[in-house]
């Protein structure tokens, strides 16, 4: 393939190969690739004309209902040469004013009417553009400009900003550049043997990295993605009868779906002769449930994928081609084609053979850094400490692992206080400073119940707070997936030796207690 400046090009090239072929199908409807290039082209018009000076890049936040409308947005962020910043629309309006806030006065914002009314009790600068859905659709696109505008775009441009937990209250802005999303998509597509005959059944939410898989693999080869209706995930025995029914032949889910599937027994009750890759990633995988599925569906090729936001999605990959132990880990293999792994002992050192280490990722993946914050950029985003010969960046994940015998590399777990609820990334710190807003809250500390796999929140306070309570104010400023599944209230909290919230007491008293 030539080279591309800007994954958009992928569009462009399927809208004239594939021209009147569903590109996008979701609950409401379906979008052709030329269509999906005609309202993308007339998004990007509207938005350069709306651009007072066109050299930096002018963010693009995308708040709208899960749709392909979202799709059609992203498209036209590129179409104008911008970075877009996918958001929920579930989000609370205090996680948006967060995100609107990094944005420092500069880029746009696509929502609809009802968006328009959440936004319309928050503080947005002026000098942010507002763009109603269903009326910049509407602009008659402008091709000349929208090539004029394209031509300057490099690969290393941001494609988007995707938001993620972080620790100090603020979610970071992941700032990740096209190359990655491109070289991705093609590895994708070689690996799992997509092409325009195949359909991917997506369920990741665009706001998290696995949607990339779906989205770009889909407009490299031609094929369908069908958005997945968000209710669905609730009733787990009905998604293979769905994945049946729409002749799905790819899934990339996070395991927790995988494993409620699994569970739910529905499995060896259907059979799903198109699908041909069941691909997961986000959190560990059992083998308990993967067994499950592989005895039900013996004919499909399982695969775990591994990697954060700030590597464009995927690093490493292991194709699962025989059973697993119950007890055995499950490796996540070995680095993909452009990006390259390195584990680094606590010496700052290459690790030794089965020695445990931080996984650290090269590549053309690596993300330019957390949008507008150079301070925590620096600290995770560095030169590679074995390379003193030229300038290498690498992200140091906080992912900690090792490489067995055989060259696979296993995953043990987190170095810090980040943790995955049913797939989805939580700094345990966000949720404490969540708390601590609360009134009456004198003190907050969140703690990960491996047993029951949920957040249990302690709160130092001499209010007599309920979990249903609490979780109404939570809400006011986190989503509701970082919402603690306990809460436990205590007049003073235990400290160490140091004066520091004594986590491992607070934890500790979660398995007595059970
Ligand atoms: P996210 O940025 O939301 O994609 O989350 C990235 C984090 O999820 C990684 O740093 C890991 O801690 C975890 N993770 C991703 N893939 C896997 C996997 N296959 N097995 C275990 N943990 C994983």
């Amino acid at each position: 393939m030539v080279h591309l400046n800007s994954a958009v090009r992928l569009l462009d090239k399927a809208a004239e190969k594939y021209n009147d072929k569903t590109a996008i199908a979701d609950e409401w409807g379906e979008i052709s690739f030329a269509e999906l290039q005609k309202q993308g082209k007339s998004v990007g018009t509207a938005i350069i004309n709306a651009d007072a000076e066109g050299y930096m890049p002018s963010p693009v936040m995308v708040y709208l209902k899960k749709s392909i409308s979202c799709i059609v947005c992203f498209m036209g962020a590129m179409y104008s040469a911008n970075p877009y910043v996918p958001t929920a629309y579930d989000m609370p309006a205090n996680r948006i004013q967060k995100i609107v806030d990094s944005l420092q006065g500069r880029g746009h914002i696509i929502t609809d009417a009802n968006g328009l009314e959440t936004l319309k009790t928050m503080d947005i600068p002026e000098t942010i553009s507002i763009h109603v859905y269903e009326e910049i659709i509407k602009t008659e696109a402008d091709n000349v400009l929208v090539e004029k505008t394209l031509s300057s775009a490099i690969d290393t441009d941001p494609i988007y900003i995707m938001f993620t937990s972080g620790s100090t209250g603020a979610p970071k802005g992941v700032t990740v550049p096209h190359r990655g999303v491109i070289d991705y998509a093609m590895w994708v597509a070689k690996t799992f043997g997509i092409d325009k005959t195949s359909v991917l059944g997506n369920q990741a939410p665009f706001y998290f990295d696995n949607s990339i898989f779906d989205i770009y693999s889909c407009l490299l080869t031609g094929a369908k993605m069908v958005i997945i209706p968000e209710t669905l995930f609730m009733f787990p025995v009905k998604l293979p009868e769905f994945v049946r029914d729409n002749d799905i032949t790819t899934i990339f889910w996070v395991p927790t779906v995988m494993i409620n599937v699994a569970n739910s027994g529905v499995l060896s009750e259907i059979e799903l002769p198109k699908l041909e890759n069941v691909v997961f990633c986000g959190e560990v995988m059992p083998n308990t449930q993967l067994n499950i599925w592989r005895k039900a569906q013996p004919h499909c090729t399982y695969a775990n994928l591994y990697g954060p936001t700030e590597i464009s999605d995927v690093c490493t990959y292991y194709i699962a081609d025989r059973p697993f132990k119950d007890s055995d880990p499950l490796p996540i293999g070995r680095a993909c084609e452009n990006m390259r792994i390195i584990i680094l002992n606590e010496q700052n050192e290459i690790a030794k053979t089965n020695e445990q280490g931080e996984i650290c990722v090269i590549g053309t993946g690596v993300s330019l850094g957390y949008w507008n914050n150079p301070e925590i950029t620096q600290k995770a985003f560095m030169q590679n400490p074995v390379n003193p010969y030229y300038e290498e960046r690498i992200y140091r994940t906080g992912d900690l692992a090792f490489i067995d015998d055989e060259g696979l590399i296993i995953y043990l777990g987190r170095k810090d206080n980040q943790v995955k609820v049913k797939g989805n990334r939580i700094e345990l710190g966000e949720i404490e400073n969540a708390a601590m807003c609360v009134d009456g809250v004198k003190g907050a500390c969140a703690v990960f119940d491996e047993n029951k796999q949920q957040i249990v929140l302690f709160v130092e306070s001499q209010t007599d707070f309920k979990l249903r309570k609490m979780n109404l104010e939570l809400k006011k400023y986190i989503p509701n997936y970082m919402l603690p599944s306990g809460l436990i209230v205590m007049d003073k909290f235990p400290h160490t030796a140091n004066d520091k919230i004594d986590r491992v007491t607070l934890k500790n008293s979660l398995k007595t207690e059970a």
